[in-house]
């Protein structure tokens, strides 16, 4: 049985999402909804179109070939330059102004593909993994949302001999995520607050099944990197970092292959918030400064070593 799953993107010679140089597949998908998530389009489980109106050159081919009218190129005022709106209502995705446009301004964020295609395509780089310990990262969106899709990639990966990872909020059953663990040499997962109302405002749902998915993987004793990712408004305070940091070690009391990364906010998605029609509601906020990540850094290694900071 042919085995098919939604990816909006496959990212070669990845160095951020585990050891070595990797290839970073993203699945469609999430339960959480952080407000300040760096791949909108990995939110929504169905594909997407995206329009990025910035890059339009205002051929008008889009405009000739929908047939639902969504695309429109007019000038609002006399002796203004023209404006193209696309009606992300009128559209029923059929793809037909992605085929037409050469600019590339209409684009589907996600397509449905099969596990054969995405390991096919990873591959292409085993020589770099062997050379530099990498191999092949699952992330997202939530691997976890699709798990046949993501059993199945990252099994016939292992079957290469290629190392696996997957990048997952743990907001799932236990019962799924023992599944992929046979397959799986790392695991990567935030904790973003240990108070579940702030967690739930900040990402839209509560975080106790994190916390304990989180305890039960420190009790397999396989390798787990933590990340906090440092997000003003969120968990910017010290008070707050020690608090991660405090559960992280307790975790690795059980496991000392147990790790901590802080990583800054950075805004980078505003042009993919808009392309989706979505506010970006973290428009407003400011990386950390080096100083404050340092400091951050200080109060997490009071509670283990093993921390780094991005
Ligand atoms: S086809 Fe592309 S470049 Fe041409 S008007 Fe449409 S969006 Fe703009
Ligand atoms: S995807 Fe189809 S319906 Fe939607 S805007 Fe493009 S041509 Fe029109």
């Amino acid at each position: 049985m042919t085995i098919t799953g939604i990816v909006f993107n496959i990212q070669r010679f990845s160095i951020h999402d585990g050891p070595g140089i990797r290839t970073t597949v993203f699945l469609k998908g999430c339960p959480l909804q952080c407000f300040w998530c760096h791949n909108p389009e990995g939110l929504k489980l169905k594909p997407e179109v995206q329009f990025f109106p910035q890059r339009c050159i205002l051929c008008g081919e889009c405009v000739a070939i929908c047939q639902q009218d969504a695309h429109s190129i007019a000038v609002a005022e006399p002796g203004t330059a023209p404006l193209h709106t696309y009606d992300r209502e009128r559209c029923i995705r059929c793809g037909e102004c992605i085929e037409a446009c050469c600019a590339e301004a209409v684009q589907f964020a996600g397509k449905e593909t099969t596990v054969e295609a995405v390991v096919a395509e990873a591959l292409r780089d085993r020589a770099f993994y062997e050379t530099s310990n990498g191999g092949v990262t699952l992330s997202g969106g939530e691997p976890m949302l699709q798990p046949d899709f993501t059993r199945a990639i990252l099994q016939a990966c292992k079957a290469e001999g290629v190392h696996t990872a997957i990048e997952t909020s743990a907001h799932c059953s236990w019962e799924l995520l023992q599944k992929v663990l046979p397959v799986t040499d790392l695991i990567m997962m935030d904790i973003k607050h240990l108070d579940s109302e702030k967690h739930r405002w900040a990402t839209g749902v509560p975080n106790h099944r994190i916390l304990e998915n989180a305890q039960k993987l420190a009790q397999t004793g396989m390798p787990i990197i933590f990340r906090i990712p440092v997000i003003p408004t969120v968990n910017d305070t010290p008070e707050e970092v020690s608090a991660i940091a405090a559960f992280v070690a307790a975790c690795r009391a059980n496991n000392p292959r147990v790790s901590l990364e802080l990583l800054p906010f950075h805004r980078l998605a505003g042009d993919k918030y808009a392309s989706l029609g979505f506010d970006y509601r973290a428009n407003d906020l400011k990386t950390p400064p080096k100083e404050q990540m340092a400091a951050f850094l200080a109060v997490a290694k009071q509670h283990l070593a093993e921390v780094i900071s991005r």
